[in-house]
């Protein structure tokens, strides 16, 4: 990525790179000239080719473009969730043992402690205004490096998973399966120099680092860099833009707000959406006021980016799309492994130049996950129809289990999510002496009003009775973790207990 960053900026240094909140730009000559800066210092901290660079900060521009230096010297780039606290970031400094490490300076008392009990040395600070010793650091090194030519199978980052399943693990992704997917999404989303992408992601995340920022300098093009997602400031910054990317939560927000309108919506060339699953609902209501198929894709920290639905051509609410150019995806039996006839639900497998090389440090995860002939098994459970087109109906670890019935979360989730009153839903299953998992769904309302029996009595003629939740619970919100996720494990513990005092038979 970083070549081609060099490039656009050789040839195009006045081009616009990165557009701030207060519309000012800084062109790809400039950005070049900073990463340069940023890049000299990473050396001048003692880090070497292959030497981990872990970064803790708030998104601002050099905080991405240290992404950029580190690729341009061969450094392995390790980002991690600004939600995390000490005692989490410790895990992951333990595990990786970066040689140098940048933190928020309001966290400096618990680094330092940190960083000496772990025994590293090098810390940098950065804010939230771009103030610190990274950026005082860079302001003195010169603005220019000699660059080599990186071999393509090197490693380029190390990303942990969301951890929405149990421990995040460290995924190695290469600078090959950074620049192979940039390269065809900007053939599949027909990304040009002119693209604007307004940026509202985080960029510890696959999604805001890699998907939204590659595809978008392989390109490039510009991004209108907001430091986080904010419903007004997207509608302020939506007519300078040509191309939004988001979760589906930027788009249920969206529809919430009286501004948004089909004026504001209609001149944007795209909306892509993410991360998790997009309601049909979304889709449809989406799609009425403003005009636009929000473009639904499938990707994960392990491989970037899997499907896509179409640029032209049919965008299917409920499908994740085709597999990407280059990408070969099967539906496997999640006991032999052995692939499944079109349209049957299984394991979801990839396999291609966007997967990744293995788990950091966890020989037998990466065993367990990615198969001799380089199918990665991805956890995430699908059938493919037949058109070509992937739904995702859930992770396998979600999977319930009822009285030897599968029940797919995604299926009873979507029944409930269509029903008045409800806000959100998750489904998930409870040990239950005599059926193994009996089905429970937690709801959040959107009216107070709505009690179990109603919702009871509202689903019995809309899923078949075994896929019919046998409890109901509300709360006022479903816990998420820092990427929006329903933190599905979160709940099984917290009713685990729900029926052990049921009577069985
Ligand atoms: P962990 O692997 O640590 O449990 P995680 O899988 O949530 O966490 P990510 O790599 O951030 O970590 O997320 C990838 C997952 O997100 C996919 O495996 C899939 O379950 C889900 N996902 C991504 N895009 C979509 C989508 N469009 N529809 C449904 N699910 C999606
Ligand atoms: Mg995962």
């Amino acid at each position: 990525m970083f070549s081609r960053f060099r490039e656009h900026a050789e040839t195009a240094p006045d081009a616009p790179f990165l557009i701030r909140p207060d519309l000012s730009v800084l062109s790809y000559g400039a950005a070049l000239a900073r990463t340069a800066q940023l890049a000299n210092l990473l050396q001048a901290q003692g880090v070497r080719p292959g030497d981990r660079v872990a970064i803790q900060v708030e998104k601002t521009t050099d905080a991405l473009l240290t992404y950029l230096a580190a690729l341009a010297i061969e450094a392995v780039f390790l980002p991690l969730n600004t939600a995390y606290t000490p005692e989490e970031v410790r895990f992951f400094l333990a595990d990786a043992e970066p040689a140098l490490f940048i933190h928020r300076p309001e966290d400096e008392a618990a680094m330092a402690d940190l960083c000496g009990a772990l025994g590293l040395a090098s810390r940098l600070t950065l804010d939230a205004a771009g103030r610190g010793t990274l950026a005082e650091g860079a302001d003195a090194q010169p603005a220019s490096l000699s660059f080599g030519e990186p071999a393509p199978d090197g490693l380029a980052a190390i990303l942990y998973t969301s951890g929405t399943t149990g421990r995040s693990k460290g995924a190695m992704l290469t600078r090959g399966n950074l620049a192979s997917n940039a390269a065809v999404l900007v053939e599949e989303w027909r990304f040009t120099a002119q693209d604007v992408l307004l940026h509202a992601l985080p960029i510890f995340h696959t999604h805001g680092l890699f998907v939204a920022t590659n595809v978008t300098i392989a390109a490039g093009g510009a991004m209108i860099f907001l430091p986080r997602f904010d419903v007004a400031e997207l509608i302020r910054l939506m007519p300078r833009a040509s191309v939004l990317m988001g979760v589906p939560t930027f788009y249920t927000r969206l529809l919430g707000e009286p501004a948004f309108t089909r004026a504001l919506a209609a001149p944007m060339r795209l909306f892509v959406s993410g991360s998790a699953p997009l309601s049909a609902e979304t889709h449809k209501a989406f799609q009425a006021l403003t005009g636009h198929a929000i473009l639904e894709r499938y990707g994960m920290t392990e491989t970037n980016m899997n499907t896509s639905n179409p640029y032209t051509g049919a965008r299917v609410p409920g499908s994740v799309g085709r597999p990407l150019p280059g990408v070969e995806l099967r539906i496997a039996d999640p006991a032999t492994g052995a692939s499944l006839p079109q349209g049957e639900v299984g394991v979801i497998e990839v396999r291609g130049p966007n997967v990744f090389r293995g788990y950091w440090r966890l020989p037998e995860k990466t065993a367990e996950e990615l198969r001799p002939d380089g199918f990665f098994i991805t956890g995430d459970l699908g059938r493919v129809d037949e058109r070509g087109y992937v739904s995702i109906v859930g992770r396998a670890k979600d999977l319930i289990i009822c009285g030897g019935f599968n029940v797919y979360p995604a299926e009873v989730e979507a029944v409930l999510d269509a029903l008045p009153g409800v806000a959100e839903s998750a489904v998930i299953g409870v040990p239950h002496a005599d059926m193994g998992e009996g089905v429970v769904a937690v709801l959040k309302a959107s009216d107070p009003a709505l009690d179990e029996p109603a919702v009871l009595a509202a689903l019995a003629g809309r899923l078949a009775r075994f896929k019919q939740p046998r409890r109901v619970v509300f709360v006022p919100d479903l816990p998420r973790n820092a990427m929006g996720k329903v933190q599905k494990n979160q709940l099984r513990d917290t009713y685990a207990g729900l029926f052990a005092r049921e009577p069985t038979g």
